[in-house]
């Protein structure tokens, strides 16, 4: 037995959980340390959940491999988007934490390809999964052949403080509008304040060839700003998760656009791991208090 955390009425209710064998995958069992609850979470807590066990960002040991993050995407394999490369927006996804018992089970059996093998177990590295998710639309940003040395990014929390700590890293400073129109980690992370994405005013509007929203809770608004201060032609990367059908305000045709979601892919679970979070991992100990 051990204990796991069970979402009932909007809580996270410690749970006696007997270990069985393996019944959902073929896959190795993986042991769960340390786990992230972020906003995605925390509107799962509030409106409603189709799984028990919550937990997609989490650390742990697994059998046979030693310390791990997990990927919790599992993806077909073989319908269109799997088989163009694109597993990350697989029609068929199964995700731990979102449709299949997460890691606050405490236990779970995963794909090997799923698990990512750490050099320690330790707790900041649950940041892997937002930091792919930030890796991933950056990289697309570049694809789409946006130049802009002066973005514009939505919201302040993890994902967009992970946003401009990889924009700052690469001698960025973004704007960025916030709920509150400020940006309270300066000392940290390098960004100039232009306002409310509330009340977007007159000297944003149409601006920004490049825009990345990073809030995804209550998007309506957002996008609606978004398309306020970005110009006609401009990329938007979308890093929040739409949780209704929403309409669109202006007509995102008449501004010819480009614009995509970024749901982190596995390639970006294996570079993040390999070429950054591991580089980056002291600031990020370091500035622990920006990802509570
Ligand atoms: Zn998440
Ligand atoms: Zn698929």
């Amino acid at each position: 037995m051990m204990i796991g955390l069970r979402l009932r009425n909007g809580c996270l209710v410690p749970t006696m959980v007997e270990e069985r064998a393996q019944t959902e995958w073929e896959g190795t069992r993986f042991y769960t340390r340390y786990v992230g609850i972020c906003g995605s979470d925390l509107q799962r807590m509030r409106l409603g959940s189709s799984v028990a066990y919550l937990g997609h960002e989490a650390v742990g040991m697994a059998e046979g491999m030693g310390p791990v993050v997990l990927n919790p995407n599992v993806a077909c394999g073989t319908c269109e988007q799997c088989r163009s490369g694109m597993e990350n927006l697989c029609s068929h996804e199964r995700a731990y934490g979102t449709n299949v018992d997460g890691a606050f089970r405490g236990y779970l059996d995963v794909p090997e390809q799923n698990l990512k093998p750490l050099s320690a177990c330790l707790p900041h590295f649950v940041l892997c999964d937002s930091l792919a998710v930030v890796m991933h639309a950056i990289n697309l940003s570049q694809r789409f052949g946006s130049s802009s040395r002066h973005p514009i990014v939505l919201g302040d929390g993890n994902i967009a403080r992970l946003l401009v700590f990889a924009l700052n890293r690469r001698g960025l400073i973004p704007d960025v509008l916030t709920r509150t129109g400020k940006w309270p980690h300066q000392d940290l992370l390098e960004a100039n304040s232009v306002g409310s994405y509330e009340d977007a005013g007159l000297d944003v509007e149409g601006k920004y060839d490049l825009l990345f929203e990073c809030v995804g809770f209550s998007q309506a608004r957002t996008l609606e700003a978004s398309l306020r201060c970005t110009r006609p032609g401009a990329s938007l990367f979308f890093l929040g998760c739409i949780q209704r059908l929403i309409s669109c305000p202006y007509g995102c045709a008449r501004f010819s656009s480009s614009s995509t979601g970024s749901m982190a892919s596995d390639r970006f679970y294996a570079r993040t791991l390999s070429r950054r979070l591991d580089r980056w991992s002291y600031i990020l100990m370091s500035s622990r208090r920006l990802f509570r």
